[in-house]
């Protein structure tokens, strides 16, 4: 099924995020996490492809294995910087074998050495790609505080502006812990016509050490409240996992609350968070009671 037919609806969505594993090693506990997250019968999910230290190899696989088992609908990532067009080509015909038809198209980070390949500099040639390859419903990514290599906001905006006219179909935020700079930003996007889907991306911080890690790598910013959590429950995992699934929780029903219906969350490989955010927003997400099973 096509993202976009489900953003498509006004009910409330709630979609989780996985990522591979990073040897083969650990694929089978990997892919069984996933399936225990798919089991909550999200609207959709998604594999990132070579993010959170994963191998972007198995993103195919574990898509296709949870879209076949669960018949959740699966968004398989792809970048393209560290990549040469033949290969970003034949991963785009890999998932159409496996009967994916949404693709998060991203560029990807730069890696520490500089060396990327000469193909791609952005991501809104891999949508052209990709768009020239089959019917893909596809996916960008967007920063509320702005991408962390952009000086200025407004040409942030304006490269994004370039990315959707390219052919992206919805759009999901990098995490942010401050609601308001997801609201800010979305009146910036839709003031220089971006039109499409913006799906907020919900991180839950259930780690002291996640926290910095996650500000490391996107430069967002976090509230003196949430600051506060992690001094407090920083050293106790049960109760800084607890407050972290919280936190998240307070963040998706204040967005469902202003008319934000469609969620993007971060669940990482971890099924218990997942389900402690289903718990949360039980009685909101109505008719959605399949997790009790679990
Ligand atoms: P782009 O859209 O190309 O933007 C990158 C930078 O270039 C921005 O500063 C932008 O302003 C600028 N820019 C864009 N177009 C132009 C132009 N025409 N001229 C000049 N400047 C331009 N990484 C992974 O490795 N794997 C994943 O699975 C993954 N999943 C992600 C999912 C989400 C929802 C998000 C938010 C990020 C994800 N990332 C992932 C990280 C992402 O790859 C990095 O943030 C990367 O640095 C930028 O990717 P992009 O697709 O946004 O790039």
């Amino acid at each position: 099924m096509r993202i976009s037919d489900i953003l498509s609806s006004s009910a409330v969505t709630l979609s989780f995020e996985v990522f591979p594993p990073k040897t083969s090693d650990s694929f089978d506990s990997v892919l069984e996490s996933a399936k225990n997250i798919a089991a909550l019968r999200p609207d959709f999910m998604s594999v990132t492809y070579g993010a959170g230290g994963g191998t972007s190899k198995f993103t195919a696989e574990i898509a296709a294995d949870i879209q076949n088992t669960y018949n959740v609908p699966m968004l398989a990532h792809l970048t393209c910087v560290s990549s040469t067009k033949e290969t970003v080509l034949s991963t785009v015909r890999a998932y159409a074998e496996h009967g994916i038809e949404n693709i998060m198209a991203l560029r990807g980070d730069i890696p520490a050495d500089g060396k990327i390949e000469k193909d791609y500099e952005h991501a809104y040639q891999l949508i052209e790609d990709i768009k020239s390859c089959g019917d893909f419903c596809i996916g960008g990514a967007c920063y509320p505080e702005g991408h962390i290599e952009c000086v200025h906001k407004s040409d942030d905006i304006k490269y994004l502006k370039q990315k959707v006219d390219a052919g992206c179909n919805f759009l999901t935020t990098q995490m942010f812990f401050d609601n308001n700079i997801f609201y800010n930003f979305l009146y910036r996007a839709r003031e220089a016509g971006i039109n499409v889907p913006i799906l907020p991306g919900i991180m839950p911080i259930t780690k002291a050490r996640q926290l910095k890690r996650s500000i490391a790598m996107s430069g967002t910013n976090v509230p003196e409240r949430f600051y506060a959590i992690v001094d407090r429950f920083g050293e106790d995992p049960a109760a800084m996992k607890q407050a972290g699934i919280i936190y998240a929780s307070e963040q998706i029903i204040d967005l469902i609350a202003n008319g934000i219906t469609h969620i993007h969350v971060y669940s990482m490989n971890y099924p218990d968070v997942a389900m402690g955010i289903m718990k949360n927003l039980d009685h909101i997400l109505t008719g959605r009671k399949d997790y009790l099973s679990l």
